[in-house]
């Protein structure tokens, strides 16, 4: 394109809530058809609520109170929720020592002089546990598409705690406008298999990728563009930023991370995601100026 189409391009879009970095990353766009796209921060607002506290052998004010003592040294969208959640339910949350966190699998630390560690299923594998026994009770709170972290104390599961995170408003109108325009959406997530269908589902998504650690989605990206697809990748998060480099086209959220938005070629200022329909637009409106 022209550096004036490009340009007069890249000014609408700013005004639509749509950042573009560099004007080679709109061309691009043009061409694009997959789109893989993170769950929680991007198809989901990213604030996500506490929902249940399921207690095992254990005071459930105090598996609570353990749970927030350790968050309260994460900065990740589940803590916040549990952090906030336990406030709520008036726990005067502590403090933690040692505390220790695992991209894409949890936390761990010393609560109130007591071991504990929080995550899904792989962090408490790496700790030699083995939840089966809430088996039942995690499959149930992730078909309702909540998400389920298990907490061990003293080197046992003592309970489970759920969050649920709402989908965007927004959502549901970039998928079905993507998905107009011809293009493959690929949910990838951190998350289980079940609470990412749940949400896949709401959304009319049908293909995914659950329990994505970020080197994984990176990998994915690329395993995609290796096979000859023209990939966009739309994300928010610190574990999305390989993938968002390794895409044809980078698609931060402005909500999110500072890294993500180094990684990517377009930010969405405010996480709208019908900001992706109106750039592909624009993108497409760039080309054809020109031809
Ligand atoms: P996503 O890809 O959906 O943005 P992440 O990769 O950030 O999610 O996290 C993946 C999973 O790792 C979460 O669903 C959760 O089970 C676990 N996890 C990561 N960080 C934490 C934390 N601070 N507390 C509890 N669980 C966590
Ligand atoms: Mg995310």
């Amino acid at each position: 394109a022209t550096p004036m189409s490009i340009m007069t391009a890249t000014g609408r879009g700013a005004h639509a809530g749509v950042l573009v970095k560099d004007a080679a990353a709109l061309e691009r766009l043009a061409a694009v058809d997959t789109l893989v796209i993170d769950k929680t921060g991007t198809l989901t607002e990213g604030k996500p609520k506490l929902t249940d506290v399921i207690a095992d052998g254990i005071e459930e004010n105090e598996l609570l109170t353990l749970a927030s003592g350790l968050e309260k040294g994460s900065e990740h969208p589940l803590a916040e929720a549990i952090v906030d959640g336990a406030k709520a339910r008036g726990i005067a949350v502590p403090g933690s020592a040692d505390f220790e966190a695992v991209t894409g699998k949890g936390v761990s630390g010393t609560v109130s002089g007591k071991k504990v560690a929080l995550g899904n299923t792989a962090m408490m594998a790496d700790l030699g546990l083995d939840p089966a026994a809430l088996e039942d009770r995690t499959e149930a709170l992730q078909n309702e598409g909540k998400t389920a972290m298990f907490v061990a104390v003293e080197g046992r599961i003592a309970g489970i705690v759920a969050v649920a995170d709402p989908v965007k408003e927004t959502a549901a109108e970039a998928i079905r406008g993507l998905q107009a325009m011809g293009i493959t959406i690929v949910l990838a997530t951190g998350d289980t298999e079940r609470t990412a269908k749940a949400i896949a589902k709401k959304l009319g998504i049908d293909r995914l990728r659950a329990g994505q650690l970020p080197q994984d989605k990176g990998g994915f990206v690329e395993d995609l563009r290796r096979r000859g697809a023209v990939v966009a990748m739309a994300g928010d998060g610190v574990n999305d930023a390989p993938a968002l480099a390794a895409a044809d086209v980078g698609i931060a959220m402005g909500t999110g991370a500072d890294v993500a938005m180094e990684s990517a070629g377009i930010t969405l200022v405010k996480g709208n995601l019908t900001g992706i329909v109106r750039a592909r637009r624009l993108a497409e409106g760039t080309l054809s100026n020109i031809r």
